[in-house]
């Protein structure tokens, strides 16, 4: 254990990436960075910590900020409802404490959206207490390492995971040991094509002795993934404005704007749907967690629709409303196909 615990210190000396949450003790900063990277990758999810910092400098101005303005700074993560956790725990935070982020693991679990990994991460590095993060890069590093087969996403993988990775933790420091920990697995012991050839620990790595490195770590089979069919409906007013309706509660996107909606239960339906219709490019894949989705856009009139009282955009509005990324990537491409819609310059 030793031997490997300064061994990760050591390494991670040598090359870590500069990263801002990096420079800071600030737990309202590195919270927002480690929501932020539960999303996306480093390199993808640094301008949106930028932008969050600049935007919301403290939890009261990201507490007193809209919905909306936080989910549109949100737009291209994905998971809306991480989003809107943020805001909500912001507002916790200024609520219940003040504004004054908890300074324990046990107050820090009671925030919206704050799991275990997070707790543990804002306890270490804001505040140097002594509880090990164990994220996919950590448990990566200790099931190539001890050769452990155990599924890492299941419970019983989890508890065994979880000790050895508070055994192997730094006491002394633990914000340094975390970091290490997380960095070996995201740039050296990667999940795929790890750099075992110039591994500080290759001798006493059992994944590298047993030639396992390639099946560790075990996982199990995710869900299946739900296929859905979408057929949208564009409807650009004499104004040029384009029609658009808020998502409801309880499924993906709630809370963002979107076209005029049927959905079809398979493709069959959606293609009886399209007969006589104007439908506009190519349908569109877009792939979510659990879920498929097959859009179809085609042109239509308000008229259509009597009973909806949509809202009318112009492209000068939508950076103010937060919108899918699938509708994202449509208007990219619907734009510059059509000469009547265009974004205000
Ligand atoms: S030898 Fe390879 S598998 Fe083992 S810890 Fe190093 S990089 Fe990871």
């Amino acid at each position: 254990m030793l031997a490997l615990r300064e061994a990760l210190q050591i390494w991670y000396s040598i090359h870590k990436r500069d990263l801002p949450w990096r420079h800071t003790q600030d737990p309202y900063a590195i919270w927002l960075s480690e929501i932020i990277l539960q999303q996306t990758r480093v390199d993808q999810g640094l301008p949106y910590y930028q932008r969050f910092v600049s935007n919301f400098p403290t939890v009261h101005v990201l507490a007193a900020a809209t919905q909306q303005e936080v989910l549109n700074l949100w737009q291209g993560l994905g998971y809306y409802s991480r989003g809107r956790n943020l805001h909500a725990t912001a507002q916790q935070i200024v609520a219940e404490y003040n504004g004054v982020f908890p300074v324990t693991y046990q107050q820090l679990l009671k925030l919206k959206g704050v799991g275990p990994y997070t707790a543990a991460a804002i306890a270490s590095f804001a505040f140097d207490l002594p509880h090990a993060v164990v994220d996919g890069n950590v448990l990566r590093v200790l099931s190539r390492y001890f050769g452990i087969d155990l599924p890492i996403n299941a419970a019983e993988g989890k508890a065994v995971f979880e000790y050895l990775a508070n055994e192997l933790l730094d006491r002394h420091a633990p914000a340094l040991h975390n970091q290490a920990i997380m960095e070996f697995g995201a740039l050296q012991c990667k999940p795929v094509s790890p750099n075992c050839k110039w591994c500080p620990v290759s001798d006493s790595c059992a994944a590298f002795k047993e030639n396992k490195v390639e099946i560790l770590p075990i996982k199990l089979k995710k869900t299946k993934i739900k296929e859905r069919f979408f057929v949208y409906h564009v409807i650009v007013n004499q104004q040029h404005r384009i029609a658009f309706q808020q998502r409801g509660p309880k499924d993906i996107w709630e809370g963002l704007f979107e076209f005029p909606l049927r959905e079809f239960e398979d493709q069959q339906k959606v293609a009886a749907y399209l007969h006589n219709k104007k439908t506009i490019g190519r349908p569109f894949k877009h792939i979510l967690t659990h879920q498929k989705i097959t859009a179809h856009f085609i042109a239509d009139s308000d008229e259509n629709w009597p009973q909806y009282n949509f809202l009318f955009l112009d492209f000068a509005d939508l950076n103010t409303h937060p919108i899918p990324r699938l509708i994202d990537k449509f208007l990219d491409t619907f734009v510059q196909n059509n000469s009547d819609v265009k974004p205000a310059q």
